[in-house]
């Protein structure tokens, strides 16, 4: 079997088709979305997806507003710029780009964020709310991969779930949201990390398996089940020459062997990514509309 794509590129611009109908009505009534970001210090890969974030804010009609500050930005200093994105009428929702230099302020300036504006979804408020079900901002690229899987005909309802990683912004999320009671979760989930004892023993009993290790091959063909489905969230700069910025990005997952085996695979790039962008602009624009809405 070869698995077919799970193509985020193509899902990502028919959701970027549906939002722009309704930045269109919004601009309409006078309402442009607008979205704050907040990049500190000089971080090439976090100056790299503020760019691809504030392009697809252009391409699709928000406004965007940047701060930058050096990576000697006090505490106090960065939060300052967080209070006059919350105070700005034009700023819909806030984007602090992570990680900060110093990562021991990433929940002091999380909190200091109105939730109402934390389209990004890692508010506390927000996080709380998502694990109630309640209607919340949810973090962009679990929802983006719910999002996926959905519009790809995939059913998670019933369906085995292994989630490898337990991060707050991918992993543990995403396993809440599966797992949730209601439209869009239903599934049995397991959730692994380093000190899971076999992980293969897990992953060749399921249904999907969404890698988010940030490591290559973590996934390798046999340890997943034939016809299985796969997500690699994982991107991975590995040393190449012969790429014009000198590397090239991989998954989690052994592409090649793995899509020969499954019967959906995610590519990389061009799956989950854009789906995490798309993700952004989507609760930007909810943000615009007044607020999240149900579930996933
Ligand atoms: P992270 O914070 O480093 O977390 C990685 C998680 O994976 C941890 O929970 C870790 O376990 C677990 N892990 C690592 N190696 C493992 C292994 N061999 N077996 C089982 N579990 C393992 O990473 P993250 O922020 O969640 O990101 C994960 C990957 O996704 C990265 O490559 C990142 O660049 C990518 N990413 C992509 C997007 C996108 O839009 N495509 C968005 C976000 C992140 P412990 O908790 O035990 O350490």
């Amino acid at each position: 079997m070869t698995a077919r794509l799970l193509d985020g590129k193509a899902v990502a611009q028919q959701m970027r088709a549906e939002l722009a109908a309704e930045v269109a009505a919004l601009r309409g009534r006078g309402v442009v979305p607008g979205l704050g970001v907040l990049l500190v210090g000089d971080n090439p890969a976090s100056r790299v997806y503020v760019t691809a974030k504030e392009r697809a804010c252009g391409d699709l009609g928000l406004y965007s507003s940047e701060v930058r500050l050096p990576a000697s930005a006090s505490r106090d200093q960065i939060l300052d710029a967080v209070g006059a994105f919350n105070r700005d009428e034009r700023i819909h929702g806030i984007l602090v780009q992570l990680p900060l230099p110093d990562a021991s302020m990433e929940p002091h300036v999380l909190e200091a964020m109105n939730p109402a504006k934390d389209v990004d979804g890692f508010h506390p408020v927000n996080v709380g709310k998502a694990v109630l079900g309640l209607p919340a901002f949810l973090p962009c690229t679990p929802h983006g991969i719910l999002q996926l899987l959905r519009r790809s005909g995939i059913s998670i309802a019933g369906a085995h779930v292994v989630v490898i990683g337990r991060s707050r912004i991918v992993g543990r999320p995403l396993a809440t949201l599966l797992s949730q009671k209601g439209e869009g979760g239903n599934a049995t989930v397991t959730l692994c990390h380093t000190a899971t004892r076999d992980l293969a023993a897990h992953t060749r009993r399921a249904d999907i398996v969404i890698a988010a290790a940030g490591r290559p091959d973590t996934v390798r063909a046999d340890m997943i089940r034939e016809g299985a489905v796969v997500v690699d969230v994982g991107m991975n700069r590995v040393p190449d020459p012969s790429a014009p910025r000198g590397y090239r990005l991989i998954g989690d997952v052994a592409f090649d062997e793995v899509r020969e085996k499954a019967a959906w695979i995610t590519p990389v790039p061009g799956g989950v990514g854009p789906m995490t962008i798309t993700m952004l602009l989507f609760n930007t624009v909810a943000a615009a509309r007044g607020g999240p809405s149900g579930s996933p």
